[in-house]
């Protein structure tokens, strides 16, 4: 099998993912210990909001929003400046992820606090912002579940403008983490398999996935998951998209499988539904028309890209 998947950058399937449109210059050689510290004391800076897994966003009309405020505008919402994480610059500006204490319950009216996936669903920003959210969250994120020194217990600190935490005990450095996980589209000739998790919408389906495990390449990792929960054994495997995904910290890394066998057994603990699906039904679902009421998952989901992309390939392929 082949896929006519090498077009220019421009054209990349990552690129029309949900949280990928990131421009921010990370800066990531110039990375000061005070490096989000100066960042604040630049009165053009733009802090994104983050509390509780929500966003603070200003209304600015009907399903319009803003989400950078001004140092002195997010005064208000007890902002824990000392734990500011330095994003980057974009447009010369320095963008700082700062985690709020306002109770997101008492907000003025001109301020909601939104979660994520609600945000990237209704399509309430736009993508350069939504991709900060998704750099801003995942490091917020992965700040709060590494206040402690895996090594030695004690406390650690941020450092390098959050890119960093050091323990002062056992002086052990620890890095930021992401998560890779394999989402995949099984193709055998005209049919994909496509499956039903039991915490799922009604009616929606959608590509297998699974966590990398330690040791693991990512095609051996799309093998092993597609075994595990449809006994389907893979050949081939090809990558085709990648997505931030800030749940908290993970990297979805698409890809299609070239199913060798075609008799399924579920793995019951991972899904409740789990078939062949034909071409000429998931254009159904991605019109959602298809007659059962089975639909895909939203435009900006990475299965939804590897399932559209997969209809719309000639059937040559
Ligand atoms: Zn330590």
């Amino acid at each position: 099998m082949t896929f006519p998947f090498f077009g220019t950058a421009r054209d990349e399937a990552s690129r029309r993912v949900a949280f990928s449109g990131n421009r921010i210059d990370r800066q990531s050689e110039a990375r000061s210990d005070d490096a989000a510290e100066r960042a604040l004391e630049n009165p053009k800076a733009r802090l994104l909001l983050f509390t509780e897994g929500r966003l603070l966003l200003r209304v600015e009309g009907e399903n319009a929003f803003y989400p950078y405020f001004a140092r002195n505008e997010a005064a208000t919402f007890a902002p824990d400046l000392k734990q500011a994480v330095l994003l980057g610059h974009q447009d010369e500006t320095p963008v700082l992820a700062v985690l709020a204490m306002a109770d997101p319950e008492a907000l003025p009216a001109s301020v909601k606090a939104i979660d994520y996936r609600s945000i990237y669903m209704q399509g309430l920003l736009e993508p350069t912002a939504l991709g900060a959210l998704a750099q801003g969250a995942a490091l917020l994120a992965w700040h709060a579940a590494h206040r402690f020194c895996g090594r030695c217990g004690n406390e650690t600190t941020m450092h390098d403008g959050g890119y960093k935490r050091h323990c002062p005990t056992c002086r052990r450095d620890h890095f930021p983490r992401t998560d890779p996980v394999v989402i995949m589209l099984a193709i055998r000739g005209e049919q994909c398999l496509l499956g039903r998790s039991p915490h799922f919408a009604p009616g929606m389906i959608s590509c297998l996935a699974g966590f990398v495990e330690p040791g693991e390449t990512v095609e051996a990792a799309v093998r092993r998951e597609t075994r595990e929960e449809s006994d389907i054994e893979i050949g081939a495997v090809a990558y085709h998209a990648s997505q931030p995904w800030p749940f908290p910290y993970s990297l979805m890394i698409g890809c299609y499988g070239e199913a060798e066998s075609d008799t399924i057994t579920i793995d019951e603990n991972e899904l409740e539904e789990c078939r062949w699906f034909s071409r000429a039904e998931v254009n159904l679902m991605l019109n959602s028309t298809h007659p059962d009421g089975y639909r895909v998952p939203p435009d900006g989901a990475i299965a939804n890209t590897l399932i559209r992309d997969w209809v719309l390939a000639p059937e040559t392929l």
